[in-house]
C-alpha cells in the first residue's frame, strides 16, 4: 500500500457554474499532466453509454497515467466536484453517465504490470480491455476469465465497476471471484492497496474495514435473508460476500478478524460510487485443453427453456440462448448473415430459439462424451456439434451481437434495455419467461430474449417508443412489475448489468429500507462527501428516496424538460434501408463495438487515436447532437449545420464505410458525414473552393494527361507543388501520382463511345466487357486499364472502354452532393445504352471505390435517373478480377495461367471489404498464387482518396498505415504485394512498396 496525505474533503458544492468551468478546466490543466477537455462538445460526447440515458458531464479528463489519475482525483476533491470514472462506456444501466467531471482512462492506463504465471495471477491497469489483457496473456496458456459480451472494448475497471461477468460464468464466476486485490484512489486522495490484510496496514485502512464490518454485521439476519442466492447478482452493494468473509469456514462469525476482509470485492459492482480503480491484481486460469460448441435448435423458446435444466447435468462451461427475434435480425444483417447458417432446423416446425452449449474438457474424448450425454438428456432435439475453432468463434460472434442487432428493428419501437438483466434460479426459468410474456403482453407490446441460460440470466428488451409519452410510462410499469417478479421467483432484477440510473430506483422496493440504509452508510464510509458517481446505486441527497419516476429523467431523447427529435429534412440521400433519416441519426445504441483496436476495418482513426472523440461512436453522438440542435447556443429542434466542432470531429473520418456494415447496428457514418457536410454547403450557398477542385478530380486528371510530361515536369516544380499544397492543404511530404497518356488512346476512337460502337462491330459477335474509365485507370495507371482489356478477349470477350464520365466518388465523400447528383445523372446518362445492351455481360470498374459509388452509393443518392436503371448499372458492375472469375469458368480452355512462385499478399480497399468482402480480388488472384495468396486482414491502408494527402491528416494517415498495413508488407519484403484501391497503392508506394492491381497480375501470368 501507498500512503499519501489525506486531502481535506470540502463539502460539494449545489452546481457548478457553467462559466465556471473554463476556469476549472484551466486550473485541473496545470495540476495534471493528462488532457483535459471541457468544451460543450467535447462533454457531449461523454454524456452517454450503452443506455438509453444522457447526462451532460462537466468536463472530461483523459490522465497520462495511474498517477495522474490521483492527482485528478485530488483536484477533484479540493474543488468538491463530482467524479466519474469511465472505462469503455459499454454500460447498459446508465452508470456512466452523470454530472461530474468523467475519467476516461482506457487511452492511457492500459498497461499489463506483471504477470505471475506460477501463481496465476497478473496486475494491470484499469483502462485495459479484456481481450488485450488475453491476448497478452496468450503466451503463458493462462487467462482471465470474465468474458462480457462486450470483452473486445470492455475494460479491466468496468468490469471490477460492474462486476461483470460472462456466457461461462457458471464455471469461472463474476470479476469478484476473479480479484484477488484493488489498488484505488479514495474519493479524498488516499491511495490504498485492498486485499487481505489490508486492515492491519494502515490506521485509515483499519478504520475503513471496522467501519464496513460494523455495517454488515449489524444487517447480518437481512443479508442472509434478503441477498438473492442466484450465481449472478449485482444489485446494491456486496454485502453477501464481506458477511462471508467475516464468517468462518463454518459459516458463523467466532471473532472478528479484519484481516481476512477483502474489499475488493465490496467494489467489485459498486460502479464507480466507492473508489477509482487504479490497479487489479487479478484471478487467472490455464486455458481448456479442448473446446467444444453444440448449437440446438427449437420450434419453440419454451422448449429451450425446458431443456436447459437436464443440459447442466452435463457440466457445460456455458449454456446461451438466442430467440427468433435475435436470428431473425441476423439474417437480415449483411455481416451476421452468415453465422445463422451455423443454426440447426428443428425435426417439425420452424426455427424459434437456439441454445448454446459449450463444453470445457481436459481431452477429445471427454469431449465425445459430453457431446452424447448432451444428446441423451435433449432427445428429438436438432443438434450441430462444431469442435473447430473457428466455426465456434463464428456461432459465438452472433451471441455477442445479440443486442445490438435488436436495435435494427424497424418502426418506432426499440427494444430497450430496462428490464435485461434478470437472473433467476434455473429451474424457474421456464416460469419466469412464461410469466415475462404475460406482463409484455398485458402492456401491449413483445419482447425479445437471449440469456446465459446457464446461470439464469435472461436478457430480455421489450419494444417501445420512448418518443411516446405512453411507452414512457409502460417502461416504468413493466421495469416495476418484472423486478417484483423476479424477486417472488427467488432472483433478482440486476443479474449482470447493474443498477445505474434505470435500476437503483428499484433497489428499495427489492431489499427493503434497512438494507438501503446500510448501503447509504457504506457509501459514506468511503466517499463522505458524495463525490464519486454520485446518486448511482444510493442517494446521500434529500430524503434518500428515488421516485420510480426517476427511471425515465434524462433520457437520450428527453434529457431536460423538452423531448428531443430529429427535424424534417429535405435529405440528399434515401434512408429506406435505415427506417428513415431520423431512425439513422438515432441508430448508434453506444455499445461501443466499434472501439475494437484490432480485426477489421471499423474505426481506422479510432485505432489509431484512441479517442472517443474519434471512434464511430463519437462522430454518430456529434452527429445526433448536431442534427437535434444540442451543440453549444443550438436551439433544440433545430439542426446546427455548421457546428465547428461537429465539423472538426466528422473531419478525421475517412469515410471508408466499415461502419456501415461491421457496426452491429449499421450506423452508416460516411453517409451520415456527406449528408451533413451537403446540408452545411446549401445552408452556406455552395461547397467551399477547395472541395470543388478535388471533388472534380477528373477535369484536373484529363488536362494533366493531356500533356502528361508537361504536366509531371510542372508537378516535380517547387513552385507548383508550393502552390498546390496552400491551395488544396496537401502536405509536403506526399507524393504526388504521376499523369499518363489516357488510356483512350489505346482503345480505336470508336470503342469509346456507345453510339460509334455499331459502326465498330461489324460481325463481331462476341459477348462484350465494358471497362469503365475511372479518373485513375484513364488517366494515371492506364496500364490497369490496359490489363485488363488484354485479360478479358484472351477469355474471348470484345473490350470497349467507356469514357462515360465521374462516379462522383470525391464529391461524394467530400459532401458536395447537390453537384455529384449532376455529375452522376450524366455519366448514368451515358452508360444507359450499354447498361441496356444485352450483349454487354459486365461493366468491369478496376477502382473499387468508383465501384462502390456506382453500387451503393448510386442507388442510395436521390436522383434524376432511374431507379430501375440504377438498380441494373448495379447489378452489372464487377471489379475486373471479379469478372475475371466467371470467365474463366466459362471459358477455363482460352488462355493459360502461368503458376506464380512466391508469396502473395493481398490488401483489400475498405470499401470492397465493407460491401462485398476482399474475396471478390482474392479468388481470381488464387488462381495464380495458389496457396501463396494470403489475403491480409489488414484494415484501412490509412490514405482514403484526399484524406492521407492533406497536411492535417498526413501523420493520422502514417499511422494508421501503421497499424497493420506497414507490418504485415515488411514482414515479406519479397512478397508480391497486391491492392486493387489506388489510394493504398499510393500509400504503399510512399511507404517504399510497389503493389499492383489484381488484374495486372492475373494478366502477367496469361498466356
Ligand atoms: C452489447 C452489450 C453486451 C453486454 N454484455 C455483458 C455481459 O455479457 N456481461 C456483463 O457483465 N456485462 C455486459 N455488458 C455491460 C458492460 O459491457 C460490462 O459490464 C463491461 O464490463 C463494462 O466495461 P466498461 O469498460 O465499458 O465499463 P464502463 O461502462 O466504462 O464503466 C462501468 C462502471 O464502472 C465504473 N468504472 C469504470 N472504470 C472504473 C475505474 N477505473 N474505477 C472505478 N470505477 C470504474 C464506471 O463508473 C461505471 O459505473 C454488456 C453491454 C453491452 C452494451
Ligand atoms: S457506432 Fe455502431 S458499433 Fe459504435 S457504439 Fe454505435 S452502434 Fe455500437
Ligand atoms: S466511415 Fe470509417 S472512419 Fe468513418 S466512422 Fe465509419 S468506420 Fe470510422
Amino acid at each position: 500500500m501507498t500512503s499519501l496525505p489525506v486531502l481535506p474533503v470540502v463539502p460539494r458544492s449545489a452546481s457548478i457554474e457553467r462559466e465556471s468551468l473554463d476556469a476549472l478546466a484551466r486550473d485541473l490543466s496545470s495540476a495534471v499532466a493528462g488532457e483535459v477537455r471541457f468544451s460543450h462538445h467535447d462533454r457531449m460526447l461523454y454524456a452517454t453509454d450503452a443506455s438509453l440515458y444522457q447526462v451532460e458531464p462537466l468536463g472530461v479528463f483523459l490522465p497520462a497515467g495511474t498517477e495522474d489519475v490521483v492527482a485528478g482525483v485530488r483536484f477533484c476533491a479540493g474543488r468538491s466536484m463530482p467524479i466519474l470514472p469511465r472505462g469503455g462506456g459499454t454500460s447498459l444501466a446508465g452508470q456512466c453517465t452523470n454530472r461530474a467531471v468523467v475519467f476516461d482512462l482506457s487511452p492511457n492506463c492500459r498497461r499489463v504490470l506483471e504477470v505471475d504465471v506460477a501463481g496465476r495471477s497478473c496486475r494491470v491497469e484499469p483502462g485495459i480491455t479484456v481481450d488485450d489483457l488475453n491476448d497478452a496473456l496468450s503466451p503463458t496458456g493462462l487467462f482471465f476469465a470474465p468474458d462480457p459480451a462486450t470483452s473486445k472494448h470492455a475494460n479491466v475497471g468496468g468490469c471490477v465497476g460492474n462486476n461483470a461477468a460472462g456466457a461461462r460464468s457458471i464455471l469461472y464466476g463474476r470479476t469478484s471471484e476473479n480479484v484477488f486485490g484493488l489498488d484505488v484512489v479514495l474519493a479524498d486522495g488516499f491511495v490504498a492497496r485492498l486485499e487481505p490484510g489490508a486492515a492491519s496496514r494502515h490506521p485509515r485502512l483499519h478504520r475503513l474495514h471496522r467501519e464496513v464490518a460494523d455495517i454488515v454485521l449489524a444487517h447480518e439476519r437481512l443479508i442472509d435473508e434478503r441477498f438473492p442466492k442466484t450465481v449472478r447478482r449485482n444489485a446494491g452493494y456486496n454485502l453477501d460476500l464481506i458477511l462471508a468473509q467475516l464468517r468462518s469456514g463454518r459459516g458463523v462469525l467466532d471473532a472478528i478478524n479484519l484481516d481476512r476482509m477483502n474489499l475488493a470485492h465490496l467494489l467489485c459492482g459498486s460502479e464507480g460510487t466507492l473508489a477509482m480503480t487504479l490497479g487489479a491484481h487479478l484471478k487467472l486460469h490455464p486455458k481448456p485443453a479442448v473446446k467444444g460448441l453444440a448449437v440446438l435448435g427449437f420450434a419453440s423458446l419454451d422448449e429451450a427453456m425446458d431443456a436447459v435444466s437436464p443440459i447442466l447435468t452435463t457440466r457445460p462451461s456455458a449454456v446461451e440462448l438466442l430467440d427468433d427475434t435475435v436470428v431473425d435480425l441476423a439474417r437480415a444483417n449483411t455481416e451476421y448473415r452468415r453465422y445463422v447458417e451455423l443454426m440447426p432446423a428443428p425435426a417439425r416446425g420452424v426455427l424459434k430459439a437456439v441454445l448454446y452449449v459449450e463444453y470445457f474438457c481436459a481431452s477429445a474424448a471427454e469431449l465425445d462424451d459430453r457431446f452424447s450425454a448432451m444428446r441423451d438428456q435433449t432427445p428429438g432435439v436438432a443438434s450441430q456439434t462444431h469442435t473447430d475453432a473457428k466455426a465456434m468463434l463464428n456461432a459465438w460472434k452472433l451471441r455477442k451481437a445479440g443486442e445490438p442487432l435488436l436495435h435494427g428493428i424497424p418502426g418506432h419501437r426499440k427494444p430497450l434495455t430496462f428490464v435485461e438483466d434478470n437472473a433467476v434460479p434455473v429451474e424457474n426459468l421456464p416460469t419466469f419467461v412464461k410469466e415475462f410474456r404475460k406482463v409484455v403482453e398485458r402492456h401491449g407490446t413483445r419482447a425479445a430474449f437471449y440469456a446465459h441460460a446457464s446461470v439464469g440470466v435472461l436478457h430480455v428488451r421489450p419494444l417501445l417508443d420512448l418518443h411516446d409519452e405512453s411507452d414512457r410510462e409502460r417502461l416504468r410499469a413493466i421495469g416495476v412489475e418484472i423486478a417484483d417478479l423476479a424477486k417472488s421467483l427467488g432472483g433478482v432484477m440486476s443479474g449482470e448489468h447493474g443498477d445505474g440510473r434505470i435500476r437503483s430506483p428499484l433497489l428499495e422496493r427489492f431489499y427493503g429500507p434497512e438494507l438501503m440504509a446500510a448501503f447509504r452508510a457504506i457509501k459514506r464510509v468511503f466517499d463522505p462527501a458524495d463525490l464519486l458517481n454520485p446518486g448511482n446505486i444510493v442517494d446521500l441527497t434529500g430524503d434518500h428516496q428515488r421516485p420510480i419516476a426517476s427511471m425515465t429523467e434524462q433520457l437520450r431523447i428527453k434529457p431536460g424538460a423538452q423531448q428531443l427529435s430529429v427535424p424534417r429534412v429535405d435529405t440528399y440521400f434515401e434512408y429506406d434501408d435505415q427506417h428513415g433519416f431520423d431512425a439513422a441519426v438515432e441508430m448508434c445504441n453506444g455499445a461501443g463495438v466499434c472501439r475494437k483496436k484490432t480485426g477489421g476495418t471499423m474505426c481506422p482513426s479510432y485505432m489509431a487515436t484512441l479517442d472517443e472523440r474519434h471512434a464511430t461512436r463519437g462522430r454518430g453522438n456529434a452527429l445526433r447532437l448536431a442534427i437535434t440542435g444540442q451543440t453549444e447556443g443550438g436551439t433544440t429542434g433545430m439542426p446546427a449545420w455548421n457546428d465547428p466542432d461537429t465539423i472538426e470531429t466528422l473531419h478525421l473520418c475517412l469515410s471508408c464505410k466499415a461502419c456501415k456494415t461491421e457496426c452491429p447496428s449499421n450506423v452508416d457514418v460516411s453517409r451520415l458525414k456527406a449528408e451533413y457536410t451537403a446540408q452545411r454547403f446549401k445552408a452556406q450557398g455552395r461547397p467551399d473552393l477547395k472541395t470543388l477542385l478535388l471533388g472534380n478530380v477528373r477535369l484536373l486528371n484529363r488536362i494533366g494527361s493531356l500533356m502528361p510530361g508537361v504536366s509531371n515536369a510542372m508537378l516535380r516544380s517547387r513552385l507548383v507543388r508550393r502552390i498546390m499544397n496552400r491551395v488544396l492543404g496537401f502536405d509536403a511530404r506526399r507524393s504526388l501520382p504521376p499523369f499518363a497518356s489516357s488510356l483512350a488512346g489505346s482503345f480505336e476512337r470508336g470503342l469509346r463511345t456507345h453510339d460509334a460502337r455499331r459502326d465498330h462491330r461489324g460481325d463481331d459477335t462476341r459477348p462484350v466487357i465494358v471497362l469503365f474509365g475511372d479518373c485513375f485507370t484513364m488517366f494515371s495507371e492506364p496500364r490497369i486499364g490496359r490489363a485488363a482489356r488484354f485479360v478479358f478477349e484472351k477469355l474471348g470477350y470484345r473490350v470497349e472502354l467507356a469514357d462515360a464520365g465521374c462516379c462522383g466518388r470525391a464529391m461524394i465523400s467530400m459532401g458536395a452532393l447537390e453537384q455529384a447528383a449532376d455529375m452522376i445523372d450524366a455519366t448514368i446518362e451515358r452508360l444507359t445504352p450499354w447498361i441496356e445492351d444485352d450483349r454487354v455481360r459486365a461493366i468491369v470498374v478496376a477502382e473499387p471505390s468508383c465501384l462502390s459509388a456506382m453500387k451503393d452509393d448510386w442507388l442510395q443518392l436521390k436522383l434524376q435517373s432511374p431507379r430501375r436503371l440504377r438498380r441494373a448499372l448495379a447489378d452489372k458492375c464487377f471489379l475486373p478480377e471479379e469478372f475475371f472469375e466467371r470467365g474463366w469458368k466459362e471459358h477455363p480452355r482460352r488462355a493459360i495461367l502461368n503458376a506464380h512462385a512466391g508469396d502473395v499478399l493481398l490488401h483489400g480497399h475498405c470499401h470492397q471489404k465493407a460491401l462485398w468482402g476482399a474475396e471478390t480480388s482474392a479468388a481470381g488472384a488464387r488462381r495464380v498464387a495458389g496457396k501463396d495468396l494470403c489475403v491480409l486482414d489488414t484494415g484501412c491502408c490509412g490514405m482514403a482518396g484526399s484524406f492521407g494527402y492533406t497536411a492535417d491528416r498526413y501523420d493520422l494517415s502514417q499511422r494508421i498505415g501503421g497499424l497493420t498495413l506497414y507490418p504485415a508488407v515488411d514482414a515479406k519484403p519479397d512478397a508480391t504485394v497486391l491492392a486493387p484501391g489506388t489510394s493504398c497503392r499510393h500509400q504503399l508506394h510512399d511507404h517504399g512498396c510497389a503493389a499492383m492491381h489484381p488484374i495486372e497480375f492475373i494478366a502477367q501470368a496469361m498466356t
